[in-house]
């Protein structure tokens, strides 16, 4: 390697891990030569937002690029070069291949520091015309779906394969389009990361916005207006876009013979080290440590790319940085909906045996009595042992994001559940309540904790009826009567004093989303019913997933 005045740092990939690290070397070191090698025609866009041009939503395409190599060169002095893919590492020279994709021309470029943040892939399966389906990842991408939205023969309907949050996003904007849609996804319900109660939420909403969602249900050929599912159906698309998750791009350290993890992400250590001391490597395409289980993980999210991106360049300076695990805090927004989510869901964590306590509840996005206020369906998960945090969700109108990036920020901070009992949060009605919907689950948390209260599921009431419990409906009659769980006695909460005698044996009470339960529960054991447990979350729990299973024709089906 010939002697050079300046360290120089070279960094593959110029969006959000690439970006961040390039900017903040240069913030703490002006003498180093930085170059960024972006593969395609834009460093720094704004991959969040592309289906918001899809949709109309940002209506002009350059506020999604953020940064161009000349603004980059201008603040930073760095030498950003777009259309120049790196086609190889040679780690024994420290030297890279460079493929300029406008000339055809190789060239080699030496490192002392190599940054690899060359993110994550749209998963394409191996499915018949697969050729055919849109992708969106890039600006290329998204510029390919509106070209044949705006195209001469505009299609009227759409198939989105993949119900998470991109896809979701997708199926949004393209129905603010005019166009019909389809979802289809291979899990038993949307936005796999919750789970399947908090889900029926949402997939009702979806409907009720005209999208056509099938679950459990797998692509089977792509055609040139169709898509063909695995029973055969042949649902017609002028437009197919695949959103059914992304693969690590890691092609380029697999071939450098880097480490990598089972599913193809580059082994990082917390100071973001591949298996070669000079190779980095941040954002999609690297390894994370997972909260919840200590194990590697992949997480691609943006924040994360952006945050390890910074600490990247922090390590390279031999600043004491260290990664924290990672939580995979994430929100999406569906036809005003907002849905969130933090840590582990219970899918997960029963798949994994790991002991857990699940909590819901129903609480108003502000005080109830000024004006405006929102319901939001909250689930907080909990480890029974440690009263440690392992997850939450959230879906809402509004307020729901506030309470999972509160959640987020307990759980980094290692809070107990019961200490959300004691946050001292903002408070005005037209704000939150002064028992902010967080601090509710801390209490509920603590009281199960205590031993002050016992809850069952949504998923075990057939099993309580099963051991002879009896339901105890404690809302008022009027609420009964507009639906309740079958079998259900009603008995308002109100009345209880009076009339208890009525009740004896094992007793499940429920309400609306637990509140009253909980009083009822209380109020029967100390008035000498030994065995009282109250459903959690109540009624507003309970319905919508029942409501979705008996809508599949799944009676007793794995969702649960
Ligand atoms: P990327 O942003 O993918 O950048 C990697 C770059 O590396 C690419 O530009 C690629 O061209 C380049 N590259 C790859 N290989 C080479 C090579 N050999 N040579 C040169 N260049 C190369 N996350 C959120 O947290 N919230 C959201 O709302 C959200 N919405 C999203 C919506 C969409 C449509 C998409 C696609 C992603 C969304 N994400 C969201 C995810 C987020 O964008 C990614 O997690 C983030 O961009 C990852 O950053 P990265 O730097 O690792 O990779």
């Amino acid at each position: 390697m010939s002697p050079r005045a300046r360290r120089r740092t070279l960094i593959v990939g110029g969006v959000a891990g690439g970006m961040s690290a390039a900017t903040r070397l240069r913030r703490l070191d002006e003498s180093r030569e930085i170059v960024v090698l972006e593969r395609g025609d834009h460093v720094s866009f704004a991959n969040c937002g592309l289906p918001y041009h899809v949709g109309g939503v940002i209506e002009d395409r350059d506020d999604l690029v953020l940064q161009t190599p000349e603004s980059l060169a201008a603040r930073f002095a760095l030498d950003v070069r777009t259309g120049h893919e790196v086609v190889s590492v040679d780690r024994d020279r420290r030297v890279v291949t460079v493929r300029d994709r406008h000339t055809g021309r190789l060239l080699e470029e030496e490192y002392d520091e190599l940054v690899l943040a060359t993110g994550a892939s749209p998963l394409r399966p191996p499915i018949p015309g697969v050729e055919l389906a849109h992708a969106l990842r890039d600006l290329v991408d998204m510029d390919a779906i509106i070209a044949r939205l705006d195209g001469p023969d505009q299609p009227t309907s759409a198939v989105i394969v993949g119900a998470g949050f991109i896809g979701l996003e997708l199926a949004e904007n393209l129905a603010h389009r005019g166009l019909s849609v389809t979802v289809v996804e291979l899990a038993d319900h949307v936005l796999p990361p919750l789970d399947v109660e908090m889900a029926a939420v949402v997939q009702s909403h979806l409907q009720l916005f005209g999208v056509r969602v099938l679950t459990g249900t797998a692509a089977a050929a792509f055609e040139a207006d169709a898509v063909v599912l695995a029973g055969g159906e042949r649902i017609p698309a002028g437009l197919v876009v695949l959103a059914a998750g992304v693969v690590p791009e890691s092609a380029l350290a697999r071939a450098a013979g880097l480490e990598l993890s089972e599913r193809g992400g580059v082994v990082v250590d917390e100071r973001q080290r591949t298996s070669d001391p000079h190779i980095y490597a941040v954002g999609d395409v690297a390894v994370k440590r997972d909260a919840v289980s200590g194990e590697g993980v992949l997480v691609p999210l943006a924040q994360t790319a952006n945050r390890h991106g910074r600490l990247v360049a922090d390590a390279i300076l031999g600043r004491p940085v260290s990664a924290r695990p990672a939580l995979g805090t994430a929100v999406v927004g569906v036809f005003g909906l907002t849905v969130a989510a933090v840590g582990w869901n219970e899918r997960r964590l029963r798949e994994a045996g790991r002991p857990h306590r699940v909590i819901h509840t129903h609480p108003q996005h502000h005080a109830g009595y000024y004006p405006g206020a929102e319901q939001m369906a909250l689930k907080l998960l909990v480890d029974p042992d440690t009263d440690e945090i392992l997850g939450a969700q959230g879906v809402g109108r509004a307020g729901v994001d506030k309470r999972i990036d509160v959640i987020a920020t307990a759980m980094r901070g290692g809070l107990r559940a019961s200490e959300l009992a004691d946050l001292e949060l903002t408070y005005a009605p037209q704000y939150g309540s002064a028992k902010d919907p967080v601090a509710m689950l801390g209490m509920v948390a603590d009281n199960l904790a205590a031993g002050l209260t016992r809850t069952v599921q949504w998923h075990e009431v057939d099993a309580e009826v099963a051991r002879g419990a009896t339901v105890v409906d404690v809302r008022t009659p009027e609420e009964y009567a507009a639906g309740a769980l079958p079998g259900a006695v009603n008995l308002p909460v109100d009345d209880l004093r009076e009339r208890h005698g009525e009740l004896s044996g094992r007793l499940l009470v429920y309400c609306a989303a637990g509140q009253r339960g909980h009083v009822a529960a209380r109020l029967l054991t100390q008035l000498g019913h030994a065995d009282v447990v109250n459903l959690d979350g109540g009624y507003r729990t309970w319905q919508p997933p029942v409501d979705l299973l008996a809508a599949s024709g799944r009676e007793d089906s794995t969702l649960r």
